[in-house]
């Protein structure tokens, strides 16, 4: 048996796998709920033995995925769970590389909002953080030049080089990458990071921006507590999404 079986068979390992798998599932759904994943982009998480990953198919629809359709790969991007012959996503180098590079993210979310990419495309108008949530990227948003799918280790490498300690990055002219604790701050950031986006496009077309300063974003630091908002706000996405019929009830994991 290798030593991943032998962990997955070991206590509780199968019951958070199971909570991560909803988790993850839930995450992508309400992700697709909001138009911020759509026809592609995807959700990974790190499982408990810290070298292997749960992703969804190439293929699976991010409108109707389930806890079962996750595949588990290796560091290297290859299937070792899941239906024979299923393909990982092309770009899942991403989430490995960045996984492998920063042992303080466990899950990584890449997108394709075509707003917040516009801010890739247009000289001297980056993406700056100008809402108090945006606090999670005071540190900036840096843009990775390279527009390419990120669809080998190297090209995962070099991203992961780009995104450094930062918590998110802008492909140019291709997308995002978020990186989180956990699967529920992943989602809570997705949101924030669009909206935020979202924000400054509008502030631009009423006219000149005043975004928060160093100073001003500490201060709302000070108040902020991160734990405590990602549970409020999970809580209301998936209560939202189970009210909606978009989540089972059934997932206990994650459905209170
Ligand atoms: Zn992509």
């Amino acid at each position: 048996m290798s030593g991943f079986q032998e962990a997955r068979s070991g206590t509780g390992y199968d019951v958070e796998e199971r909570r991560l798998r909803e988790e993850v599932a839930s995450c992508t759904l309400i992700l697709n709920s909001l138009d911020i994943l759509g026809y592609s982009g995807h959700v990974s998480a790190r499982l408990p033995d810290g070298q292997h990953i749960l992703i969804q198919s190439f293929d699976q629809s991010r409108a109707s995925l389930g806890p079962d359709d996750l595949l588990i790969c290796d560091m290297e991007g290859k299937v070792v769970v899941g239906p024979k012959g299923i393909r990982a996503p092309a770009e899942v180098y991403l989430h490995t590389e960045v996984l492998k590079a920063r042992p303080d993210v466990n899950s990584v979310a890449h997108f394709h909002d075509d707003l917040a990419t516009t801010f890739t495309i247009v000289k001297n108008k980056p993406l700056l953080a100008v809402k108090n949530h945006a606090i999670r990227w005071a540190s900036g948003i840096p843009v990775h030049p390279d527009p390419s799918h990120v669809s080998d280790s190297e090209l995962g490498h070099a991203l992961a080089k780009t995104l450094g300690g930062h918590q998110a990055l802008q492909i140019r002219a291709h997308g995002q990458v978020i990186v989180a604790e956990s699967v529920k701050a992943l989602l809570i950031d997705s949101v924030h990071f669009v909206e935020n986006a979202k924000a400054l496009y509008d502030a631009h077309l009423l006219g000149e921006v005043e975004p928060l300063t160093a100073a001003e974003l500490e201060d709302f630091g000070r108040t902020f507590n991160r734990d405590r908002h990602v549970a409020k706000l999970w809580k209301y996405y998936v209560g939202r999404a189970v009210d909606d019929g978009i989540i089972p009830e059934t997932w206990s994991s994650v459905v209170a």
